[in-house]
């Protein structure tokens, strides 16, 4: 069982008890997909934690912005405020980690990258049917683990139709092809609070969507106490 988990963002709480969640159901290897780090407090632990836990990390546009100044000109004025403040806070070894990372990796059948896979340093998103259909076009694997957007979504491409599955578990049947985006662990935006990430089960090929509770107060305090924009502790609580 893999566990995959992207958007961590600097969110210790929630990833710890993300890889708790995974370690009891049975996964055996972590796969992240990018944005470890910016909004959240805690920017070097989870560096570090998913750098020693994670067998595979691809970088996400907030990595790069942490390591790369000309990468965050696009940022709205709270996250550029949060990864100036990241990249004083992150150690040499921790930003050397940063650098090393790649900005996608192919193994075992399977895509991984933060956002679309159409072109990974330009950062799309994958938000409506046609993103997901020109998405599809763009990988040649089975399955392609996407991040970024912090919304989970399992998109099935089977006889050329699209499908949105809502299940959070099912099966990728034998003549199909799986795009699923595994939400964030560390600042969910689709309404729930919890932290969100998925399960891969290679031998009966199933997905399986996960949501964990975790201590979203200590996350929040620690964001207001490093004199971050209090937006980013507040959103916490609503998902958003
Ligand atoms: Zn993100």
């Amino acid at each position: 069982m893999i566990a995959v988990l992207s958007d961590v963002h600097g969110n210790l709480e929630a990833l710890q008890a993300v890889l708790e969640d995974a370690a009891r159901e049975g996964a055996s290897r972590v796969v992240s997909l990018g944005d470890v780090v910016g909004y959240g407090a805690n920017p070097n632990e989870c560096v570090e934690r998913v750098a020693k836990e994670a067998s595979t990390m691809v970088l996400g546009n907030h990595d790069q912005a942490a390591i790369d100044e000309s990468a965050s000109e696009h940022f709205n004025a709270v996250a550029r405020r949060a990864i100036e403040w990241t990249r004083q806070e992150l150690t040499p070894e921790n930003i050397q980690r940063l650098r090393e990372t790649a900005v996608e990796a192919v193994e075992d059948g399977q895509r991984y990258v933060h956002a679309s896979p159409d072109d990974p340093l330009s950062w799309n998103y994958v938000l409506t049917h046609s993103d997901a259909l020109a998405a599809f076009e763009c990988f040649s694997e089975r399955i392609c683990w996407i991040g970024h957007s912090h919304v989970p979504a399992r998109l099935l491409l089977r006889g050329g139709e699209l499908k949105i599955l809502h299940d959070v578990e099912f099966k990728i049947p034998e003549d199909g092809r799986a795009l699923v985006n595994v939400g964030s662990v560390g600042q969910p935006r689709d309404g729930d609070w919890m932290a969100s990430y998925a399960l891969f089960d290679a031998s009966t090929q199933r997905v399986i969507a996960r949501r964990v509770s975790y201590d979203r107060e200590a996350a929040a305090s620690k964001i207001l106490a490093a004199g971050l924009p209090e937006i980013l502790a507040r959103r916490l609580a609503l998902g958003r």
